[in-house]
């Protein structure tokens, strides 16, 4: 059928001193109902311009949609009238950031907060404002939630405002959730904690949950599948499991041996070297060349397309594709 959520060659410039820079360069992805995409990148890779697009608040100036579509159940938001627009981006789908202090209003109540969404959007009185707003933060459990209901953000802790944060995002029952890094504020066993919450809220109701992040350790239990992007485009796409058993590009390959783990303490982790490049200045062939151990003079000149990964055999692997010359070597060594 239909995806839940479609984006297609998406194309975003925008206008720097330094020049035009192509921040998303053909990105395309889905969601379904009850599914999990993350999106992995380094901070410029694109995945957070990706999101703002598909919620219309892509107001870093001059940022403009050179390309592609954002389908919702089939229909083209991007033609859409701007009121259809609205509709869909208000009840529809829902947006979860990483800084709930400076999403929240820090002079209301987050009870009052929480309670507007019914108030604007479901015509509720107060009193039916105020019972959701509780009913809410029972849902993402926030203790007592009936005593700090009229409590103002500062008096909660950073996972609780995160929470609250979640269950403003839910309010409206949306069919997709975007949430772009929304423990990386946080320690790391609240970060385990919200993380898991916004998972089973996810299983429960049944939605579609785009989880932004630059951080492969957090998505492993939670995520079913994972687009890692690179430079304005996505590398590498797989189901989580199979990323994490054999990934088929170098990028993904050294970010997966990046992540600390327990049963190798003591030994160096490794860790890709150099930056990524800045979007103005985006080097030829694969942009990923200057970091890559692998490189050679192909890579250096041809842009490597996002192929099909198959298995030795040729049998192609559902769901999973490569934008890397030396796919093969990457996954079947
Ligand atoms: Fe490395 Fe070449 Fe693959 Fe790019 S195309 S990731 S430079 S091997
Ligand atoms: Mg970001």
């Amino acid at each position: 059928g239909v995806p839940l959520l479609e984006v297609r060659d998406l194309h975003v410039e925008f206008h720097t001193r330094e020049g035009a820079a192509h921040a998303v360069n053909g990105v395309s992805y889905t969601v379904d109902a009850g599914e999990t995409l993350a999106v992995l990148g380094e901070s410029g890779s694109g995945k957070s311009v990706t999101a703002q697009t598909i919620m219309g608040i892509l107001d870093m100036p001059p940022g403009r949609i050179t390309g592609g579509e954002i389908l919702f159940r089939g229909q083209d938001m991007l033609k859409m009238s701007e009121a259809q627009r609205r509709k869909i981006r208000g009840n529809q789908i829902a947006m979860i950031f990483q800084d709930a202090l400076s999403s929240l209003n820090p002079v209301l109540s987050v009870g009052f907060q929480l309670g507007e969404m019914f108030r604007v959007h479901r015509g509720a009185s107060r009193k039916e404002a105020k019972a959701k707003a509780i009913e809410l933060m029972d849902r993402v459990r926030i203790p007592a939630a009936k005593e700090r209901v009229n409590d103002y953000p500062h008096q909660f802790s950073g996972g609780m405002r995160q929470r609250i944060m979640i269950a403003m995002a839910l309010a409206l029952e949306p069919d997709v959730i975007i949430a772009d890094e929304p423990t990386t504020a946080l320690d790391v066993t609240v970060q385990a904690q919200v993380m898991d919450l916004l998972a089973e809220l996810q299983r429960e109701h049944n939605m579609g949950l785009i989880l932004i992040t630059h951080d492969l350790g957090v998505v492993a239990d939670v995520a079913d599948k994972i687009a890692v992007m690179y430079a304005g485009r996505i590398v590498e796409n797989a189901p989580v499991h199979e990323l994490y058993k054999r990934p088929a590009h170098p990028y993904a390959k050294g970010l997966l041996e990046s992540i600390p783990r327990l049963d190798l303490k003591g030994q160096e982790l490794y860790a890709i070297s150099g930056l990524p490049p800045s979007l103005t200045a985006v080097p030829s062939g694969c942009a990923f060349n200057p970091r890559c151990p692998l490189a050679t003079d192909q890579c250096r000149t041809e842009v490597p397309p996002l192929v099909q990964v198959t298995e030795q055999d040729g049998t192609p692997i559902t769901g999973r594709s490569s934008a890397c010359h030396l796919w093969k070597e990457t996954i079947h060594g």
